[in-house]
């Protein structure tokens, strides 16, 4: 008996260092002019985004790193100038030879607890994740700006949605002045950000949210729930999308519809008529991501 119970230990011993090999590495550079708060949130964060989207260790060459720097600050001239001179943003950005995560965090968000200062972990992180299932096809010449940049802005808000009961997206998308009607008439202007930028037509992504929302609810149309149609926007997309050579055969093969089709449904929709796209408030990110 005692034996069996040291094998079964032994066991899960190698179990769990097997699980732990398998995780992606992000290293993390926390500046310390950032609130003790604001980094246990970004721990926990993390940890919940790494458990529920995981991020496979064979991912190196797309992110074109070992692992992945993540550098935070609170907002303040050339934050790490050891390692980067004059960083400025959040991004996933990139200089050729290597990709880091970059989270610039306003000294105004810290100061009026604006949610925005944890919604953008979440955002910059879904990037990462999209990357390594579309195995790096994110840039706007291989994929629409609206599906990279609406999914993570929706996930974002999502993601603060279940775990701080706040979020801005209603808020953002009733505001007309931060996105276009466009978005309806000439939806193909959002599939490149050199052509949706101008302030006023996508700002903070909201026009291109409210696209993804869209599809989503057209999705559902066909008789599946509101959390598999997300799990196609969300993760379907960008596992097809590594598979082809155009954007457009991806999109068609994950929704059984074609581009030109969706957008002509989108233009039969209203800026002011959210309530039907809104995503469920009790949805939870575990139940799309399983
Ligand atoms: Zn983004």
């Amino acid at each position: 008996m005692k034996k069996i119970f040291i094998i079964f230990i032994a066991l899960l011993i190698s179990l769990n260092t097997a699980v732990a090999n398998e995780k992606f590495e992000f290293r993390y550079n926390v500046h310390d002019n950032l609130p003790k708060k604001w980094v246990t949130e970004f721990n926990n964060i993390m940890d919940v985004l790494q458990e529920v989207l995981p991020i496979q260790d064979n991912m190196n060459d797309y992110l074109k790193s070992s692992g992945m720097d993540i550098y935070a600050w609170k907002s303040t001239k050339n934050p790490f100038p050891k390692v980067k001179k004059n960083m400025k943003g959040s991004c996933i950005c990139g200089d050729g030879s290597t990709r880091w995560m970059q989270l610039e965090i306003p000294s105004e968000e810290l100061a009026k607890k604006y949610i925005h200062r944890y919604s953008v972990i979440a955002h910059e992180y879904f990037h990462v994740y999209q990357i390594t299932l579309s195995e790096n096809k994110l840039s706007d010449r291989d994929s629409p700006k609206w599906l990279t940049e609406g999914g993570a802005k929706v996930f974002e808000e999502m993601y603060v949605n279940q775990y701080y009961g706040k979020d801005s997206l209603k808020n953002d998308l009733k505001r007309t002045e931060m996105w276009s009607k466009k978005v309806l008439k000439k939806p193909s202007l959002y599939e490149k950000h050199k052509t949706s930028n101008k302030r006023g037509m996508d700002d903070n992504y909201t026009g291109s949210a409210f696209m993804v929302l869209v599809l989503v609810n057209e999705l559902e149309k066909n008789n599946i729930s509101e959390q598999q149609a997300f799990q196609l926007v969300f993760s379907d997309f960008w596992i097809e999308r590594a598979k082809h050579r155009k954007w457009e055969k991806a999109f068609e093969k994950t929704f059984e519809m074609s581009t030109e089709e969706f957008y002509e449904k989108l233009g039969k929709y209203k800026r002011g008529r959210l309530k039907k796209i809104l995503p469920s408030k009790n949805l939870k990110i575990q139940d799309i991501f399983s």
